[in-house]
């Protein structure tokens, strides 16, 4: 079993793929994809509203549930909640997720793009490292995102949370809030009321 299927075994042990319409991870590629890793923004109406925060590491999705949303004003800082890995293909689901099944609920593609590490010696500083360091960098060329964004790793063992910031750039802006004003799907342009009342 190779590195990222071992990775997905959370992944796949929460789910029934005979009732969730979410990939299996057997794809492991994205359309849109070109050369550089991938970042995506999933909008999730479950038992609680939230943003899954996913970036492209060693062939998996790396993901944070992040209850308020990202934020383009640099003095937020927004709780991320570390979750299972995802499989890559997980970058293009969109739908409902049956009621009584692991993450029931609406799961809406708010943003999608590429990312590109912003440590000054990313050789060294690979994104496995980071996250193991508790302290990511990574400049986020989204539809709706942009500009660098960090990921911290605050407090100890149980008491351990994350926390994602915008950095302190051109792209930041206190006025801009684009978990309000664009709430849309970047895939399909529709809301999440559309897609739950979609046959998806
Ligand atoms: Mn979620």
């Amino acid at each position: 079993m190779d590195e990222s299927k071992r990775k997905l075994n959370e992944y796949e042990m929460k789910r029934d793929f005979n009732k969730t319409p979410e990939p299996d991870g057997k794809e492991a590629s994205l359309e849109w994809a070109r050369d550089r890793p991938v970042f995506v923004v999933q909008k999730h109406a479950a038992s609680t509203l939230h943003y899954d925060f996913r970036i492209e590491v060693d062939g998996v999705l790396k993901s944070w549930a992040v209850p308020k949303g990202p934020s383009t004003d640099p003095s937020e800082k927004r709780l991320a909640v570390p979750t299972e890995d995802h499989p890559l293909e997980y970058g293009d689901f969109e739908g409902n997720i049956p009621e009584g099944e692991y993450g029931g609920g609406t799961v809406l593609l708010w943003d999608r793009g590429s990312y590109r590490n912003l440590k000054e010696d990313p050789e060294s500083n690979p994104l496995t490292k980071q996250i193991e360091d508790g302290h990511i960098t990574i400049w986020l060329e989204g539809e709706k995102l942009k500009g660098g964004y960090a990921l911290v790793r605050t407090g100890k063992a149980e008491n351990a949370r994350w926390l994602l910031v915008k950095m302190n750039d051109r792209e930041a802006d206190a006025r801009r809030n684009p978990t309000s004003t664009e709430p849309n799907s970047v895939k399909t342009g529709r809301s999440l009321e559309e897609i739950r009342d979609s046959k998806d």
